[in-house]
This record gives C-alpha cells, structure tokens and sequence, in this order.
C-alpha cells in the first residue's frame, strides 16, 4: 500500500518540475506531488547572499533569455506579479581587448530596437560587418524566423518532422539568402569558428558572438555547429536576466502552485522509480516510503540518473544505455565566481565607449583574435586551465540596473569561465584551484579596470564546477560521492 497517491509524480523540483506542474495541475486537471532532494525547491533557480551578507549572487543561470518564460507569462498572468521579472542592461553583450584599450558594445533590444546604435559600434570596426549586422537582426525579427525559432525550441522532437515543420524552414531560406548567410552544405558542416570567420571581417564582433557560443555550451571548434553561429549573433542583443535574481522565478512558481493545490516534499530523495509490468506505476524513496502515480512519473533529473539510478538497465535496451553512457557531460564546466565590491568595474575602454561600463555579459580578452576562445575550448577537452593568455571570462554586474542585488551604493560582479569538470580533481585540490583562479582573475581583471584590486573585493564566492555538484543531477561520477 503506497504511503501517498498523486495522478502525476515529478522527481526533483527544479525549474522543469514547477514550470512542467503548472501545466499538468491547471490544463491537465492533475493532482501532482514534487520530490526534492535537496531542502527546498528551485534547484539551479538559486539566489544567495554568497560573496557577503547583503550582496546576491545566482549561484547558477545568469542569462535568461525573453522566450524562456514567454508561455508562462501568457498562461500564468500573475507569474510577472509574483515575480517572474525579466531586465536588461544597457549593453547586452560586449568585449573588452586590452592591447588597444577598445571594446565592442552590443546595446540591447530595450535600448536600441532597431539595433542602428549597435550597428554604429560595430562600423568602428568593420562599416561590411555593420550592414551584415542590420541584415542579420532583420531576419530575426521577421515572422518566419521566429515561427522556425519557436518550433524549434517548444515542439517535442518527434514534432519535428511534421511537413508544416518542414515548410516553416523553407520559407525562411530566401530571407536568410538575401541577409548573405549563404545556408549550404558547407556551413551546415562548418565549425561556429570557421562561420564567423566567414560571415563577420571583425576579428571583434567574431569573438563577441563565439564567446555567447561558450556560453551555451557550443564548443567553436566543433564541425556541425556552422549555421547555430547566426542564431547566436542574432541572440546577442536579447541576452537578459532575472530581476530579484533567479530564485524569484522559483518562489512565483511556487505561489501559484500551492494556490492551485499541488504538494511539494524536501529533503525526500528519489532512489527509484516502481516498475510494474513495463510501465512506471511510482517512486520509491531513499526513506523506505513509496508513492503510486495513477497517470505518470515524470523524471527531470539527467538521462543518467533516470537510466541507471530510477529505471534500472535491466529494463532498458542496450542501445539507449550505450547512448546515455556516451553523453558528454564534461564540456561546458564552470568557474561562475561572484564578487561583493565597494565600486563598480571602471574599465579603460569606456574612454572608447562609456557605454561599456553597463554591460551584462562582457568578454576580457588581450586581443580582438577569436583564437584565444578556440583554444580555451581545446583546453576544457583536455581537462586542463588555459595559459592566463588565454582565459576569455566573461563578467557583468547585475547590481548597476537592479540595486536589489547589493546594499546601497555597493555592487555584485560575477564572472564565467571555462573549467575542467569536477572529475578531473580531487576535493583538496579543487580548493587550491578555487583560490588560484580568484588570484588570477583579480590580477588580470585589473589590466582591463584597475579599480578591480582586492582592496575593492568585500567577499568572493567561489563557485567552481566540483561545488555545482551539490545539484546531484549535474555531475553523474562525482555527484554520487558528495
Ligand atoms: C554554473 C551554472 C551556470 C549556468 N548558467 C546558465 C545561464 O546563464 N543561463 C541558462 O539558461 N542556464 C544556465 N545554466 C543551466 C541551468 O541552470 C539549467 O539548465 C537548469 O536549471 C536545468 O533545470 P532542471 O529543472 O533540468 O534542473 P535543476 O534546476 O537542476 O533541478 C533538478 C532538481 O532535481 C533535484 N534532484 C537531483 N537528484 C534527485 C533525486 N534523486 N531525487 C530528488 N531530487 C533530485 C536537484 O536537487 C534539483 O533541485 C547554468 C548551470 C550551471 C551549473
């Protein structure tokens, strides 16, 4: 006899379960319990005071997207008033390169919507690269692109192939023609690197657009990844985030489910799920309890946990465990550090574009040469730093457009950069190497903005990728050990 029975049961309780429990509660007529192991919801929606008391830092995603969250705000209105809010700097996006002391600023759709002042940045270096640029924004903006985006981010795969599908892509093509993206074979077999390289001359506006790609876990180097790279540059002006930080999201989410009646229970830790006859009928959890589901099991955890922890390979074929087994999980690793400060980042290339100082996701490289994120990348692949030269992160503050991220007057800056995985290090020696990356980067920070010595440093928190362990779901060796 189950100790409790629930129409739909969600393992973990991170942002796909309370987005996927709305649904099934208010559209689907469900009742649905979430199980979480940690001691509370959200899971990588994480807002701490983790540099000091008083600064917030997410702990995870930084970059929300506008689409993230766009059928939420249209099925949930109140989402927006619990405080599901999306902001955006002044610059979305940009470069610093320290040899000429100049930078790139893509300014954001909320402050330049036609994209002309972007565009003016961008003819500083290339007046080719510039109208390429406007063109490029112009197919994004246009219907068919993104009726092909919003397939292609909401339809389920098996969707996918539907001749509607299918004609939706082909009426973009002539759109994408007349832009100069010239869509054949070789750019779909292209690496991003060797697209921007063609499409862009600036060697600027190349690293601007292939450091997002990083940032979305594209490897530059990769073949394949060629015509991603125009989405990625037309993403650029788009990049936003969470005002309040991301855990804001977590507590909306929570607000109307617990009006709506669904059930969540913390520090309940799924070890399996009850298989009868070939069907999921349950959860078993790491307490000994069991709980039945009428209509479904919902598993939101890696494809690894759900194979080998939940399932158990003794009910699955061979092929599907040797593909889950193959998925990479050890690109895209991160150092994501957060810096409590008395003053802002003041950088030598706002004498270039004082509009620099006000940006989200902005890139520190010695010189505009794309190179450098190319090799980071073939670093990360051999599990190893990159010489110093090499490090592109990327740092923003969010507390210069959101003051609820600091106490008055002082600011938060956080930092991304490529690291190995937390495999590739022991415990101690992941805490030698979180204290020699803060060095490292405070002493190359400070050649770009020399107000960034630890004399403006109130507290760093540093979030490697051994600590982004602690959400059992991102890391499969090392998690089971924490
Ligand atoms: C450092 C870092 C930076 C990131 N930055 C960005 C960014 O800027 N922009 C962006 O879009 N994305 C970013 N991401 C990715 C984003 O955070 C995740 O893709 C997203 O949160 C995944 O949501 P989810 O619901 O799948 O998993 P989670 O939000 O991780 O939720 C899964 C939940 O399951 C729980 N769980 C695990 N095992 C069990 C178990 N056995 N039983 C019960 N519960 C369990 C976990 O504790 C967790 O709460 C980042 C990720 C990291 C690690």
């Amino acid at each position: 006899m189950a100790d409790k029975t629930f129409d739909a049961v969600i393992v973990g309780g991170g942002n796909k379960a309370l987005l996927l429990a709305l649904y099934l509660i208010k559209y689907g007529g469900m009742s649905v319990g979430i199980f979480e192991r940690r001691h509370e919801i959200g899971g990588c929606l994480a807002t701490e005071e983790i540099s000091a008391p008083g600064f917030r830092g997410n702990t995870h995603a930084n970059i929300i997207l506008p689409w993230y969250y766009a059928p939420i705000w249209r099925d949930f209105p109140e989402f927006w008033d619990y405080g599901a809010q999306w902001e955006q700097h002044k610059c979305s996006d940009g470069f610093v390169f320290r040899d000429k002391e100049n930078c790139l600023a893509i300014y954001s759709h909320k402050h330049d919507p036609t994209q002309e002042r972007t565009a003016k940045e961008i003819a500083r270096f290339s007046e080719k690269d510039a109208e390429t640029w406007l063109n490029l924004q112009s197919v994004a903006e246009s219907d068919e692109y993104l009726r092909v985006t919003m397939d292609a981010l909401f339809k389920p795969v098996e969707d996918r192939g539907l001749p509607e599908v299918a004609q939706r892509q082909a009426d973009i093509f002539p759109k994408v023609l007349e832009a100069g993206f010239l869509p054949d074979s070789l750019t779909f077999k292209a690496s991003s690197m060797r697209a921007a390289q063609e499409w862009f001359d600036s060697p600027e506006l190349q690293s601007c657009i292939l450091r997002f790609a990083v940032s979305s876990v594209i490897d530059i180097n990769d073949s394949g990844s060629g015509m991603m790279t125009m989405g990625m540059g037309a993403t650029l002006p788009t990049i936003g985030f969470a005002r309040g930080g991301t855990h804001q999201i977590a507590h909306a989410a929570h607000q109307i489910l617990v009006q709506l009646g669904c059930q969540f229970f913390t520090n309940a830790e799924v070890d399996r799920a009850i298989i009868e006859n070939g069907t999921a009928t349950g959860i078993r959890l790491t307490d000994g309890s069991e709980i039945a589901a009428r209509k479904l099991v919902v598993s939101t955890l890696s494809p690894h946990q759900l194979i080998f922890d939940l399932i158990g390979e003794e009910h699955v074929d061979d092929q599907t465990k040797r593909r889950v087994r193959l998925i990479q999980d050890t690109f895209g690793c991160l150092m994501w550090y957060s810096f409590a400060v008395h003053e802002a980042p003041i950088y030598k290339a706002e004498a270039f574009n004082p509009d620099i100082h006000e940006c989200q996701w902005l890139g520190l490289q010695p010189d505009p040469d794309p190179m450098h994120i190319a090799r980071e990348c073939l670093y990360e692949r051999l599990h190893k730093f990159p010489p110093l030269e090499d490090y592109a992160p990327t740092v923003g503050c969010h507390s210069l457009v959101d003051p609820s991220f600091a106490p008055p007057g002082k600011h938060v800056v956080q930092n991304e950069q490529l690291a190995p995985p937390a495999t590739a290090f022991s415990e101690s020696e992941w805490l030698e190497i979180k204290k020699r990356y803060a060095d490292e980067l405070i002493t190359l920070w400070q050649d770009y903005a020399p107000n960034m010595t630890w004399d403006n440093v109130i507290g760093v928190d540093t979030n490697s990728a051994f600590d982004h362990c602690r959400m059992k779901n991102l890391g499969t060796g090392m998690a089971s050990t924490l």
